[in-house]
């Protein structure tokens, strides 16, 4: 059995339910304390979380990723035990088996070997790893960022290990994500008897054109890395119940899932001006859970991309569709991030797995991306 599949066995075993981290991290850090990385736990509240480097000074290239798992959900749906790690026709059975503990066994055992090869490699070799990325991610990565932006530690290039690849390993990597930004909006009228509409005032009647307007209007066009922006109303609801009167309120909750073409204050500023103009009585809190992020195609990208190519012979493509990732909170720092992992297809469902031999391949593609960023 290969290293690595057996380091992802060993992490599936270790039952880690977010934000229990089951000793994930404390496997992880004995090994690369033995690789002769340097590393420091940091635990905010209930979750742990490590930071190592290895080597010294810049370029620092960091893997990113997280120990922490989605629950099992019903077992009797289960073929085997979740946290039982199984290999049944070439796919190895167990949650977080694709998301992501065969991504971490992966850097784990690429940067192991890579150290080996070039233990006076270039720059410094990282890693940040939490064990709240399937919680609220309130005191995971985004409060280890924190600690290094005090300290002024910088990240050039951010790989996490997340599974970004959809119909064979290393199609897809991720350079990017679409900002989210929500609101709860209540629209306030004054209720009254259905047949005297002059005494009633209908906030349903009210936000209608006004969102007629919003549910039409063209954002952006997107560009070349992004979706165009997109308004869509999650939920609304009005009324006693009673057919005879006229509501004395609406509340909705609605999203924009917006490209870089937008800012969070020019679209606050549209909806408003909206809302507004229609006359509409409101009052509309915001919520903001992610400002867009782009990595454009550079030096990390292309590393990772040439060295899917030269282990797969494919030619991935290079998306900012999906789902969050704790890149949103790197990003930030000015780090070039991209996301390259296993197959997406089974995650947070029951029966989670990854094929067994894309296990090795991943472990590959890591290794060749440090060997093509860091090799002396
Ligand atoms: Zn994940």
């Amino acid at each position: 059995m290969s290293k690595t599949l057996q380091l992802t066995k060993d992490l599936i075993s270790r039952q880690s339910v977010s934000p229990a981290d089951g000793g994930c991290q404390a496997l992880m850090i004995e090994r690369l304390a033995a690789a002769g990385f340097t590393v420091e736990s940091l635990r905010f509240g209930p979750v742990d979380n490590f930071w190592a480097k290895r080597g010294s000074g810049g370029p620092v290239f960091c893997f990113a990723g997280h120990t922490d798992v989605v629950p099992s959900g019903p077992l009797d749906e289960w073929r085997s035990d979740p946290f039982e790690p199984v290999i049944r026709d070439g796919l190895l059975y167990g949650r977080g088996a694709a998301d992501m503990k065969s991504g971490l066994a992966a850097m784990l055992t690429a940067s192991e070997e890579f150290v080996g090869q070039y233990p006076k490699h270039r720059g410094t070799i990282a890693f940040l790893i939490t064990s709240d990325e399937e919680g609220p991610s309130v005191d995971g990565t985004r409060r280890v960022v924190e600690v290094l932006r005090e300290r002024q530690e910088n990240i050039d290039w951010c790989l996490v290990g997340e599974p970004s690849s959809e119909n064979m390993l290393g199609d897809t990597i991720k350079i990017g994500r679409r900002g989210s930004l929500s609101g709860r909006l209540t629209v306030h009228g004054v209720q009254g008897h259905i047949a005297y509409p002059q005494l009633a005032d209908n906030p349903v009647h009210a936000l209608a054109p006004a969102l007629a307007e919003l549910v039409a209007r063209v954002w952006d066009r997107g560009n070349e890395h992004f979706q165009p922006t997109s308004f869509q109303v999650s939920n609304i609801s009005a009324g006693t119940g009673a057919p005879n009167v006229i509501p004395g309120e609406l509340r909705a909750r609605f999203n924009l899932r917006f490209s870089t073409e937008q800012t969070v204050d020019g679209l606050k500023l549209i909806v408003e001006e909206i809302l507004q103009r229609h006359r509409v009585k409101y009052t509309l809190e915001w919520f903001i859970s992610g400002h867009p992020f782009l990595t454009a195609p550079g030096t990390l990208s292309q590393a990772a991309a040439r060295a899917v190519q030269e282990q797969l012979q494919i030619s991935p493509k290079l998306t900012t569709g999906g789902g969050t990732s704790d890149g949103r909170f790197i990003a930030p720092m000015g780090a070039q991030v991209i996301e390259l992992g296993v197959i997406n297809e089974s995650i947070h469902k029951v029966n989670e797995c990854v094929r067994v031999e894309d296990i090795d391949r991943l472990q590959r593609i890591y290794r060749r991306t440090l060997e093509l960023l860091l090799a002396t």
